[in-house]
Parts: structure tokens; C-alpha cells; sequence
């Protein structure tokens, strides 16, 4: 049985008046639709709202994650949010490697590998974020695309600490621009990427297998069909997430789902 993640990346929306509300709105959504204990919801505000975000989380059993962390433990990084802090303010995950950091402020493969370490040293779940650009799948670098994404991570981290990544597949075409990967196309992605996994030692198998989250316009009217994939085990949800009403459209489908 799967044990789906539904995750909420609010980027850089809400202050901290708006944050309360949306999170108010989810959590009293989700006491009128009770979420199985499969499906797991998780809220990702901007560090500064985490705090206001945190304690209605925590009474009603929801995840909490930060959207970044620094690729050092502390020390004279101005402006940067460690691991250690995030653990701190009650944060269960954090992402890392998302497209948007890769490409707007260029995080390298060394930075991305010193965070993930850096998670898997603490007890914040690190959700590695990798996906291809419209010109790799064009061009059909799709697949060494993820390879090399995935092997960054994975040929450094031993066994016991591999397990503990989460990976989000988030075709960088599909975020943010209402053109979302089929179901069909992303399972094709999800295959590989477990596969891969696999074949680096990672154990695909019961209750050991890797989380993959599908990232990229998942929304209420598409989430079924994507969640219904055999090798997807949740998504990570950006514009859809700012939406109470959207959002719990996404976690209404994986409870569906996960009833089959
Ligand atoms: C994201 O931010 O990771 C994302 C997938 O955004 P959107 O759902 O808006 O495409």
C-alpha cells in the first residue's frame, strides 16, 4: 500500500496575516474530509511564516517543511536559514534543489549534495527536487538528465542515509505553467527514477521503497489521474497550494486513492 505525500510549496507567497488564514482554511477543510493514515498533508510557508503556520500543524497532525536550507550548519552566511533552525522551529522536511533555485540562483550539484547531507544529519526529511527542462526532453536528454541528478546524491550517500530522501520528479515545463506531465508521462519518469535507484542500491521494495513525488501544475481536476500512477507517491503542489478550496481537492484525490 502506498503512503502518499501531499505537499504544499507556497513559494514566496503570504505574509504572515494571509499565511494564518490559508493554513486555517486547510486544516478546517481537512477536519471536515479526514484524511487516512496513508495520506500524509505537509505545508511549506515561507520561513517567516513558519512560526504562525507551526502550532496549527501540529494540532491538526500535519507535516511542516522550509523551502531551502544553507549547504552550511552555520556561521557567517548572511541572510541564509541552516538545518539546525529549521529542525528547531518544528520543521519535518525540507526542500532542497527545487528548479527554481537551480536556475534563478544557481545552486550547483555541490551545494545541493552538502545540503542533502546536511538533512540527513539532522532529523528534518530532506525532498530532493530533480527534473528536466523543456530543451532536455526535446532533445532527449530526459533521461541522463535525471541520471545525473540523482547520482550526485546518490553514488556519496551511504545506504542508511539514502533512504531518507524523499525525491520530488518536477519537470521544469510543467511548474508554474498550467501544463502538467500526463499520468502517463510521469509514471514513465517515476519508473526510471526508481529504477535508477534500484540500481544504485537503494531498495525499491514494500515499505522500504523511495518516496516519489510528482511536482509540476498539479491541481484538484488532475491529481487523481497523476496519484493513481503505480510509481507515484504523492505531490508537490505550488500555485494549487495558495488555494485552500484547490489544495484540498489534491488531498481529497490521494484519500480516493488510497481507499481503492
Ligand atoms: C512547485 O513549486 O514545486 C510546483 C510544482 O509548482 P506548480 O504546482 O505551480 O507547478
Amino acid at each position: 500500500m502506498k503512503h502518499f505525500l501531499i505537499a504544499g510549496n507556497w513559494k514566496m507567497n503570504t505574509t504572515v496575516d494571509v499565511a494564518a488564514v490559508l493554513a486555517i482554511d486547510i486544516v478546517h477543510g481537512l477536519s471536515e474530509h479526514p484524511m487516512p493514515p496513508e495520506v500524509e498533508i505537509a505545508l511549506f510557508p515561507p520561513f517567516t511564516n513558519i512560526p504562525i503556520v507551526a502550532p496549527l500543524c501540529r494540532a491538526a497532525q500535519l507535516g511542516l517543511g522550509a523551502q531551502n536550507c544553507s549547504h552550511e550548519p552555520y556561521g557567517a552566511f548572511t541572510g541564509e536559514i541552516s538545518v539546525e533552525m529549521v529542525e528547531a522551529i518544528g520543521c519535518q522536511y525540507v526542500l532542497i534543489g527545487h528548479s527554481e533555485r537551480r536556475q534563478i540562483y544557481r545552486e550547483n550539484n555541490e551545494w545541493i549534495l552538502s545540503k542533502i547531507k546536511l538533512a540527513v544529519a539532522s532529523k528534518v526529511t530532506p525532498i530532493l527536487c530533480i527534473g528536466e527542462t523543456l530543451d532536455h526532453r526535446q532533445t532527449n536528454r530526459t533521461w541522463i538528465t535525471l541520471q545525473d541528478q540523482l547520482d550526485v546524491i546518490f553514488t556519496v550517500l551511504k545506504p542508511e542515509q539514502a533512504r531518507r530522501v524523499v525525491v520530488a520528479y518536477e519537470p521544469v515545463w510543467a511548474i508554474g505553467t498550467g501544463v502538467s506531465a500526463t499520468p502517463e508521462e510521469a509514471q514513465e519518469a517515476h519508473s526510471f527514477i526508481r529504477k535508477h535507484l534500484d540500481y544504485r542500491g537503494v531498495t525499491q521494495v514494500g515499505n522500504d521503497r523511495t518516496r516519489i513525488l510528482y511536482g509540476g501544475s498539479v491541481n484538484a481536476e488532475n491529481a487523481e489521474a497523476l496519484l493513481a500512477q503505480p510509481d507515484i507517491d504523492g505531490a508537490l503542489v505550488g500555485g494549487a497550494s495558495l488555494k485552500a478550496e484547490a489544495f484540498l481537492g489534491v488531498c481529497t484525490a490521494a484519500a480516493r486513492i488510497s481507499n481503492l
